[in-house]
């Protein structure tokens, strides 16, 4: 097999290391003649992997003892109505800060339980950069603040932590980091709640890791399913009914390897150099585009366009006979995406930077 590069958004590549690993260990974990597929989440062997899991990404991120950590189902998406479902807590407003398609959705969600008020919009310029703090309005009433660090389509970041602590109102914050977790050091005791699904930089799908300070459970909408309440999860340390198992143990390995690597400040400074090398291929050139404000820009979602759309399928073809795979841009922006995760060995962008070289200037 000749080399692959997978620029997918999500499910995303994973640690080459890892699947070996899962793959040496797929028929009999450990000598106890079992898959982890196959065992009971509550034998011994399970709870060992899913303990070692929470305290690896404990350590990781320095995750502080009054959070929780919890490992659930149903994908970033059932949070974006879990969260207005649990932090409400008796008010009737939630603010959202709209950057982008997952920030809508996130938004669209919350309208079914509560007054959403956009306190700040990147709309008006196409959603291709952060609005500034500064120009936040925020609501003194809004039980709390939600927004979307990494928009994964777009392609912008946020490389600040809103500040809230000035507001006086003890707003908690929170923080749908689907694509962005793990990729750079966290101050948790920022945010109030942090989610993620797991499939771009924490495992595989399947997996949605949600990290809540404890005082903020406790009260849901009345008619709230059970598996929508963080407290009961966390009451029940995320085996009520059956977590995903298999999931929950890949990303045990994902998290061993980080640990391995040098942990986050390693792994932001090496997305800091992957995501540099093909900044700047596009910023010097007049071939490629990306249509998103420097300061703004992610490290984990290289959104760019070719000057002529007509040579995208071109492209596409041409870069997959290189082995260079999936850089073809969400359907709803079209051009191209670059997703490089941590996952992403700095091989594969030299890769992709020198392709697009020799593209450009075949037609130029
Ligand atoms: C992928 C993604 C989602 C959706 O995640 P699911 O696990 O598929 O529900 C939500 N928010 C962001 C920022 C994402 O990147």
């Amino acid at each position: 097999m000749s080399k692959i590069y997978n620029f997918s958004a999500g499910p995303a590549v994973l640690p080459k290391e890892v699947l070996i690993q899962a793959k040496e260990e797929f028929l009999d974990w450990h000598g106890s003649g079992m898959s982890v597929m196959e065992m009971s989440h509550r034998g011994k062997e399970f709870m060992s992997i899913a303990d070692k899991t929470e305290s690896d990404l404990r350590e990781l991120i320095g995750i502080p003892e009054n959070f929780k950590v919890l490992f659930l189902h149903g994908g970033a998406s059932s949070q974006f109505a879990m969260v207005p479902m649990n932090l409400l807590r008796g008010k009737q407003d939630a603010d959202y800060i709209n950057t982008g398609q997952w920030s809508q959705k996130a938004i669209k969600e919350a309208k079914k339980y509560c007054t959403v008020n956009i306190a700040a919009s990147s709309e008006d310029a196409d959603f291709t950069y952060a609005p500034n703090q500064h120009e936040w309005k925020l609501n003194p009433g809004a039980a709390y603040v939600h927004y979307t660090p990494n928009e994964t389509i777009g392609g912008v970041e946020f490389n600040w932590i809103p500040d809230l602590t000035h507001s006086n109102h003890n707003i908690p914050l929170v923080a749908d980091m689907s694509s962005t977790i793990l990729s750079r050091p966290l101050d948790v005791t920022r945010f109030g709640l942090i989610y993620a699904g797991a499939q771009k930089n924490i495992g595989p799908a399947g997996l949605t890791v949600v990290i809540i300070r404890e005082d903020l459970m406790g009260v849901t909408l009345p008619g709230s399913p059970t598996m929508y309440d963080y407290k009961f999860h966390a009451d029940n340390r995320s085996m009520y009914n059956t977590p995903p198992t298999y999931a929950l143990y890949i990303t045990g390995l994902v998290l061993a390897w980080l640990k391995n690597l040098g942990g986050l400040t390693v792994i932001e400074r090496h997305n800091a150099t992957k995501a540099k090398l093909l900044y700047d291929l596009l910023d010097n050139s007049d071939f490629y585009h990306c249509p998103v404000a420097r300061t703004d820009r992610s490290r984990m979602n290289v959104p760019f366009t070719l000057k002529d759309p007509a040579l995208d399928d071109e492209f596409l073809k041409l870069a997959e006979s290189h082995g260079l795979i999936q850089l073809k841009g969400h359907r709803s922006v079209g051009g191209m995406r670059a997703s490089i995760y941590n996952a992403m060995p700095v091989e594969g962008i030299k890769t992709l930077v020198s392709f697009m070289q020799e593209f450009a200037n075949k037609h130029a």
